[in-house]
C-alpha cells in the first residue's frame, strides 16, 4: 500500500485533496515521510506486570527508589516490574517506554510475555 504512494505522479498527486483521505491513506502516508515512534504501544505498556511495594520486604533485584523521579517508593504504591525485575512507579515508567522502550537502569529492552 505504501508503494502507491511512492508512485503517484505530480497530476495524481495535485488531485488528491487532504480532506479526502481515509485514515488509513494519511496513515501510509505518515509512513512515507518516515513518522515513527520507538516506545511501545499503551496495549503493550498495559499488559505489563505491576507490584505493590512492600516496605521492608526485600523483593528479588528490585531497587527500592524510582530512577526517574529519584524517589523511595513508598509503602503500597503500584510499580510495574520490567523483565530484567527493574521496577519503577507505574506513571513514571509509562511516561519513558513512551519514548523509549528499554529499561532506564540496564537498557534491556522490554519484552512483553507474549513470546514465552
Ligand atoms: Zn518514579
Ligand atoms: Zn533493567
Amino acid at each position: 500500500m505504501g508503494l502507491n504512494w511512492l508512485l503517484i505522479d505530480q497530476e495524481t498527486w495535485e488531485e488528491v485533496d487532504p480532506d479526502e483521505l481515509s485514515y488509513e491513506e494519511l496513515l501510509a502516508l505518515g509512513e512515507v515521510v518516515g513518522i515513527e515512534s520507538r516506545g511501545l504501544s499503551a496495549d503493550i505498556i498495559a499488559s505489563l506486570p505491576s507490584i505493590n511495594y512492600k516496605a521492608g520486604s526485600s523483593q528479588n533485584g528490585s531497587n527500592d527508589s524510582c530512577v526517574i523521579c529519584r524517589l523511595d517508593y513508598e509503602d503500597g504504591e503500584t510499580l510495574t516490574l520490567l523483565s530484567c525485575k527493574h521496577s519503577y512507579h507505574s506513571e513514571c515508567i509509562n511516561n519513558w517506554l513512551k519514548i523509549n522502550k528499554v529499561c532506564p537502569v540496564c537498557s534491556t529492552e522490554v519484552s512483553t510475555a507474549a513470546h514465552s
